[in-house]
């Protein structure tokens, strides 16, 4: 598993552990956030450091590869460019390379930012994709690299455009994780946007079955969202009931790249794969909200 040290691998990664399953963990601890959370998400999982972009990757023997590894974040403009290029498109390009070569199947996580400005809303798979930042762009020319290398090399890939996932150990850049620290501690948070921008908010445990159930069984792209979709202002007014007080909300314009609305149509997912989310925003918000506030506490 690329990415074992992140939020979402390493979820998956426990998971899988605790099914009995043998993991081994590809991370390279890049500096995009604190590397003490990524130490403390890759407790009790296998993690070689390597560099997908540089180092040698051998698959041979492996049932399958989940690919999580990646620079994420949608504020891709600027200097930030290279990492993007380096982290999405030429470690992804290296990593189908030798799974190609060594005959191993690739789950590949992809994202809802690849739709951007969507021509229809839920979203299916088969939309026309317009990113509208880097990340998306990079995401997408993935998608594109695998397909390259599944129509030359055979490579054996599935594709998960997961839309907005959160739960516990949310990446500290993304808006919940933000939120529930500024709740928790007293702190502000900068809202980017009026806020009646939405999401479908999609809970980490569902997007964990949804992989896997995508290695077992899957063939092709698939949407990975959550049921309902929801808008910032809800999301945050879910957040102050949880905790019992207001947030102090600093309001700043939109930011370029930033979607207005993402809608997962699930309908392939559903149908193919059995999968549905199971968690609902109420639910997986207050599992948020308890990890952040017990952080807090010595
Ligand atoms: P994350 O940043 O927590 O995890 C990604 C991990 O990949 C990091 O630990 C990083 O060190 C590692 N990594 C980056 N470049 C690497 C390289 N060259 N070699 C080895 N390791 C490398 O991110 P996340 O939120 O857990 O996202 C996981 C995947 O899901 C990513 O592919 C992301 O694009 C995708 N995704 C996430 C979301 C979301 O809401 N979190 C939504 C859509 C798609």
């Amino acid at each position: 598993m690329t990415g074992a040290a992140g939020f979402i691998g390493s979820h998956l990664a426990q998971t899988l552990l605790a099914a009995g399953h043998e993991v081994v963990g590809i991370d390279c601890f890049t500096d995009y956030y604190d590397l003490s959370l990524k130490e403390a998400n890759a407790r009790g999982i296998d993690v070689l450091r390597l560099d997908l972009a540089e180092d040698h990757l051998d698959f041979d023997g492996f049932d399958g590869i989940f690919h999580l590894a990646a620079q994420p974040g949608v504020r891709s403009f600027g200097d930030v460019f290279p990492n993007y290029l380096r982290r999405n498109l030429h470690a992804s390009q290296r990593l189908f390379e030798a799974a190609a070569r060594d005959g191993v199947r690739v789950v590949s996580a992809s994202s809802s930012s690849i739709y951007g400005a969507a021509e229809s809303y839920p979203t299916p798979e088969t939309a026309v994709p317009a990113p509208l930042s880097p990340y998306g762009i990079s995401k997408l020319a993935v998608e594109h690299l695998a397909a390259a290398y599944e129509r030359s090399f055979g490579l054996d890939i599935v594709t998960l455009r997961y839309f907005t996932v959160f739960g516990p150990r949310q990446r500290p850049d993304m808006a919940f994780t933000r939120i529930a620290f500024a709740l928790a501690d007293g702190g502000s948070f900068d809202l980017y946007g009026d806020g009646t921008q939405t999401r479908s908010f999609t809970y980490v445990s569902d997007v964990v079955e949804a992989t896997i159930a995508a290695m077992e069984r899957g063939s092709r792209t698939y949407n990975v969202g959550g049921a309902l979709e929801a808008s910032m202002r809800e999301a945050i007014a879910a957040f102050e009931r949880l905790a019992g007080r207001q947030l102090d909300l600093r309001e700043h314009p939109a930011v370029p790249g930033d979607q207005r609305r993402t809608s997962a149509d699930t309908t392939r997912i559903r149908s193919e794969l059995g999968w549905e989310p199971r968690v609902s925003l109420e639910e997986g918000l207050e599992a948020q909200w308890e990890w952040a506030a017990a952080r807090r506490s010595p």
